[in-house]
């Protein structure tokens, strides 16, 4: 049976174009394997968490630690305001989102430094997106491994509809590492308690939405959202993270309950 499964691949990868339907359903037959399916992906925010500083930055550090005790973590790392400053600033100089990409993973890159040498007494290793590959190895070593959130499409970065920001930022590369090694949970830790119903930092009536899918969140057509916009369309096709959970990361606690499956904040599902 399998045996001739693989042969009718084989003959239709072959001889089909890859648009064709029947090589497409064939290819989606095989059975999906998880390649670190007990290691949670948790994204710290840059804007949100690591540009306030030690007030956040260091309970949280603390609290990974605690948490890489008993689970597996992949910690990724947001860019923030000066990712934002470097955006601003290529744009105004005429370059394109390629161009902005690369300067922007810089800015992620610096914060995935800081945390490694925060945390580097611990034994966790900050990783390039090459040494991805030695994954494995690192977390069976200490438990957890840093890297920068920002996918490395580089100048191969998908141009935007409108404008030349990078649609796939710290939050999309995030949601990618997790996805791609069919990990058990995709958390990021921000400074709000979730998805309210508009940004809170400048709507006092907006209301925390403790749990929505993809279709009525991109329904609600909300003005602003808490995650990057591209994650949702990735949500949609996900074999693996079919859900996500946003955490406040400045209330204690939080993580690890997250990290343990708990609902705490806005859990955003694929599918209902
Ligand atoms: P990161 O630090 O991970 O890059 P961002 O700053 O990009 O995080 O996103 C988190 C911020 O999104 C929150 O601080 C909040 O002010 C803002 N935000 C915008 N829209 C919403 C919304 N609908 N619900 C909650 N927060 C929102
Ligand atoms: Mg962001």
């Amino acid at each position: 049976m399998a045996e001739s499964a693989t042969a009718a691949l084989e003959s239709l990868l072959m001889s089909s174009p890859f648009s064709d339907p029947a090589l497409l359903e064939a290819t989606d037959a095989v059975p999906d394997h998880r390649i670190l399916p007990d290691v949670t992906v948790v994204k710290v925010g840059g804007q949100s968490l690591i540009d306030r500083g030690r007030a956040a930055v260091f309970p949280v550090v603390d609290e990974l630690l605690e948490i890489k005790r008993t689970h597996r973590l992949l910690i990724g790392t947001g860019g923030g305001t000066r990712a934002r400053h470097i955006y601003s600033l290529a744009a105004e100089l005429g370059l394109p989102t390629g161009v902005l990409s690369e300067v922007g993973s810089a800015v992620a890159g610096q914060n995935a430094s800081m945390l490694g040498y925060l945390m580097a007494r611990h034994g966790v290793p900050v990783v390039g997106s090459t040494a991805l590959s030695a994954i494995a190895l690192y977390l069976a070593e200490s438990g957890a491994a840093i890297f920068s959130g920002m996918p490395p499409y580089d100048m191969w970065q998908r141009v935007p509809a409108t404008g030349v920001i990078p649609p796939y930022r710290t939050d999309a590369g995030c949601y990618l590492v997790a996805e791609t090694y069919g990990c058990a949970n995709m958390i990021f830790i921000k400074d709000e308690d979730g998805l309210y119903t508009a940004n809170p930092k400048n709507d006092p009536s907006a209301t925390l939405i403790p749990e929505i899918t993809v279709d009525e969140l991109i329904e609600a057509d909300l003005p602003d959202l808490v995650v990057e916009r591209p994650v949702l369309e990735l949500m949609r096709h996900a074999r693996h993270v079919r859900s996500i959970q946003i955490v406040n990361g400045l209330r204690p606690g939080l993580i690890r309950r997250a990290v343990e499956g708990e609902h705490v904040g806005t859990i955003i599902r694929s599918a209902s």
